[in-house]
């Protein structure tokens, strides 16, 4: 998956952060990229938290989806 902003041609940078869904506690193999010159900002930072308090596994967004 991928946060934040990559720019053109930049390198990007792989992760691994700590996701669970949200709804049913799953936790996610958090493989996540982003840009180069974007990792560890704040504003990184704080889309990484925003990313992880949103997040849903595909199985609660499917049932979302169907409610
Ligand atoms: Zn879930």
């Amino acid at each position: 998956m991928i946060i934040g902003k990559i720019l053109e041609n930049e390198k990007r940078i792989k992760f691994n952060a700590e996701i669970k869904c949200t709804n049913c506690g799953v936790h996610v193999p958090g493989g996540l990229q982003t840009g180069e010159s974007y990792f560890q900002t704040d504003d990184f930072k704080i889309e990484l938290e925003e990313f992880k308090q949103n997040y849903l596994c595909g199985i609660c967004r499917d049932k979302k989806r169907v409610r």
